[in-house]
């Protein structure tokens, strides 16, 4: 996606250890313009799938996921990160942060996701997986079907892509990040 791309390039910041900063327009300061895009972008490619439900996980995934529901006409779920004592049939798993370097736990109610639903997962970065990976397992958890995995930025050199390849997953992503090596930004 061009316009994304030279966004990437003008005001992206690279930080050590492989970190791609995008607090200007994605991840704390927020352009509704690009994400609509970005929106519109994910449903084009993702125009033969059959899905019913947006799925997400807090907190920068919910941006760019309402975007893509708020089009479709489709409700948008979001992964939380802190369990609610009140949540009613809580399904959970363990996630591990790059970013933060530790485990988490994450949370979604079966009662928003169920067997009826046929699911795409959209999210900010992916990075190793990890929580990608999360995802899949309280999808099968729920019952629900994945369609697919869209994701804003793609960091190739850490081979997210490989893991969800190898769990047959279908990912698109609209940004590929090639090299952070050196503090610049190489895109594919
Ligand atoms: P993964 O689980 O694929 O290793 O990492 C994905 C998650 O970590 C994303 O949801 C994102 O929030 C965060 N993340 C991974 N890499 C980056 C990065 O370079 N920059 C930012 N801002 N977040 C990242």
């Amino acid at each position: 996606m061009e316009l994304l791309k030279r966004r990437i390039l003008q005001d992206g910041r690279c930080y050590p250890g492989g970190i791609l900063k995008v607090d200007s327009f994605i991840n704390h300061q927020m352009d509704p313009m690009l994400l609509y895009k970005v929106a519109e972008e994910f449903i084009y490619r993702f125009r033969d799938a059959d899905i019913n439900k947006i799925v997400t996980i807090e907190a920068s995934g919910i941006a760019p996921a309402i975007m893509v529901g708020y089009i479709m006409h489709l409700p948008v779920v979001f992964i939380k990160k802190k369990q609610p004592k009140t949540m009613e049939n809580m399904l959970s798993t363990v996630v591990h942060s790059f970013t933060k370097d530790r485990d988490y736990t994450v949370c979604i109610s079966n009662n928003f996701l169920t067997p009826d639903d046929r699911i795409l997962f959209i999210d900010d970065f992916l990075a190793y997986g990890n929580a990608a990976m999360g995802v899949l397992d309280l999808v099968k958890q729920s019952g629900a079907r994945l369609e697919g995995m869209g994701f804003i930025i793609e960091k190739a050199f850490q081979k997210g892509r490989d893991v969800l390849n190898d769990a047959d997953v279908r990912v698109e992503s609209l940004a590929i990040i090639d090299s952070l090596d050196d503090c610049t930004i190489t895109i594919r």
